[in-house]
């Protein structure tokens, strides 16, 4: 059997000359116009090159979606199908994204920087296995039975919740939305789904994939819209019954209040994190943990809830690990999207590439010293790139290394004993993720179970897959995606009690 080649910077760069982009919003079953004929330019960072234009929804189209979307709900065509049913359309719908893979990859690279290579495996592939994933538990949740007397029955199950509005962020764009969309679907609800304004074509494009599946018209809605106005008409609406949200923690607050002044609506929330990554010099192999810390670091250029932008070193291996880090982070340089071999691409726009320079200065004033990068790069070609960069001496107090930067931006700091190091890994406001080097039993467990963060990981940095339910403790959020928990966003738990004669 020939194997066919693998595609090259050439064929991508061909491909996105004959790229068309989907630009209008989806309601009802329909690519339509924001109702105020209202648009927004859609930028690529690779090269600040306008895609497109793209329908800028506000108010009145939330109401339209959200009337459609009730109607829906209500009229059962969705909820109503027998689950095996809806896992089938879900399971064609998983099929039909990665059929059209090479396309949103593409349109994810162009939109959001992120190298060809990551947007077709982790975001794309992704997406379609998480699709995939929900929907082949569809008819595998089951209901209770309490334990009662014989002439009584209570049954505990499990229903819609209804109207599901999912607001998402710009960083793994179609990933993050399917998180949210696959479970609401597969439990029967209607969904609304917001993207960011920085990254809105995928989730564009698969609302056409979604009706070609077979999800009736109504169930799956796409507003995109520039600002806050349409995020936060959703979030206020009196018939949205839940909202799902990734993205920060400020605006995640918000939502709350949203949600309190309307119609407390439940809301489930996916925010920041400045995630410890513990390195013990007992670590079994430090070569391969300081690989994990670039990467950690550096993958999907910094912009990453779970990035570990706090290396914690055990003082006596500070030198010699920091040195390995530097080393690894040699093939993390910024490099063009769309040839296959990059491993790191642009910063999403203009504004978060300031927020990431602003960063690496104040690190610099604040103290920490330089030891990698810190320079933009590529400036000639008109997109947004920056080295990853590496401060030590830093300190908890200081800004970049307890505030959420996201961009590549490594702060260094030293422990001398578990305690300590557990000490300052808590010492945030954030408990998204963490992880530990150890070749000590005792102390991986020690150090896990100490540590106030809702994925732990031993020996590995961002391990795990749709079988692991994944969300944060403190100000991280609320509520978890992926595994069977993510079901419990999405349906309210009934009680019927029945008495017999
Ligand atoms: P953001 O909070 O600025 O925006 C997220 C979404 O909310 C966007 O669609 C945006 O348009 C919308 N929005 C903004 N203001 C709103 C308002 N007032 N009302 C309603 N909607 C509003 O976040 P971002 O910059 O898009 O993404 C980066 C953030 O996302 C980081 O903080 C990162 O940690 C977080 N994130 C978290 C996870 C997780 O699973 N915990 C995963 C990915 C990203």
């Amino acid at each position: 059997m020939t194997k066919i080649p693998a595609p090259t910077r050439e064929d991508w760069e061909h491909l996105a000359t004959n790229l068309t982009f989907t630009n209008q919003a989806f309601i009802n079953g329909e690519y339509v116009d924001a109702l105020s004929g209202a648009t927004f330019a859609c930028e690529s960072p690779i090269d600040g090159r306008i895609l497109t234009q793209v329908a800028s929804c506000d108010a009145a189209d939330a109401d339209l979606a959200v009337k459609a979307a009730r109607n829906a709900f209500e009229s059962g065509i969705w909820r109503d199908l027998p689950p095996a049913k809806r896992k089938q359309i879900l399971l064609k719908f998983a099929d039909l994204i990665a059929k059209n893979r090479d396309e949103l990859a593409l349109l994810e690279t162009l939109d959001m920087g992120k190298p060809i290579r990551f947007s077709s495996s982790v975001d794309i592939g992704g997406t379609a296995r998480a699709i995939s994933w929900t929907a082949e538990a569809i008819d595998k949740v089951y209901g209770e039975i309490a334990p009662t007397p014989t002439n009584q029955m209570g049954l505990i199950t499990r229903e819609a919740v209804g109207v599901v509005a999912a607001i998402v962020p710009w960083n793994f764009p179609l990933l993050m939305a399917s998180w949210k969309f696959a479970p609401a679907l597969a439990m029967g609800n209607s969904v609304i789904l917001k993207p960011s304004e920085k990254s809105p074509l995928t989730a564009l494009r698969v609302a056409g994939l979604a009706k070609e599946a077979g999800i009736p018209d109504g169930v799956f809605n796409v507003l995109p819209g520039f600002g806050t106005t349409v995020g936060k008409a959703l979030a206020l609406h009196m018939d949205v019954d839940t909202l799902a949200f990734t993205g920060s923690t400020a605006v995640a607050k918000q939502l709350m209040i949203y949600a309190g002044e309307s119609n407390m609506k439940r809301v489930w929330l996916e925010a920041g994190g400045k995630s410890p990554n513990i390195v013990f010099a007992d670590a079994p192999n430090l070569e391969k943990a300081a690989e994990a810390t670039a990467q950690g670091i550096a993958f999907n250029m910094g912009q990453v809830c779970t990035a570990g932008t706090r290396l914690l070193v055990e003082a006596s291996i500070k030198d010699k690990f920091v040195t390995l880090v530097k080393a690894a982070l040699v093939k993390w340089q910024p490099n063009h999207p769309l040839d296959p071999n990059t491993l790191n691409g642009a910063i999403v726009d203009k504004q978060q590439l300031s927020k990431v320079l602003g960063y690496i200065e104040k690190g610099q004033q604040e103290g920490a010293s330089l030891l990698a990068g810190g320079e933009q790069a590529f400036q000639e070609s008109g997109g947004y790139y920056v080295q990853p960069t590496v401060f030590t001496d830093a300190k908890n107090t200081m800004q970049i290394a307890s505030e959420e930067i996201f961009g590549p931006v490594l702060s260094v700091l030293t422990f001398d004993s578990m305690e300590d190091a557990i000490k300052q890994a808590n010492d945030t406001i954030y408990g998204l993720a963490a992880a530990v080097w150890t070749a000590d039993l005792n102390k991986a467990h020690k150090t896990a179970k100490a540590l106030r963060a809702g994925s732990v990981w031993i020996n590995n940095y961002d391990g795990g897959d749709m079988t692991a339910p994944f969300g944060g403790f403190k100000q991280s959020g609320k509520g978890r995606d992926k595994s069977l928990h993510a079901f419990d966003k999405y349906t309210e738990i009934k009680a019927t009690w029945l008495s017999f004669e």
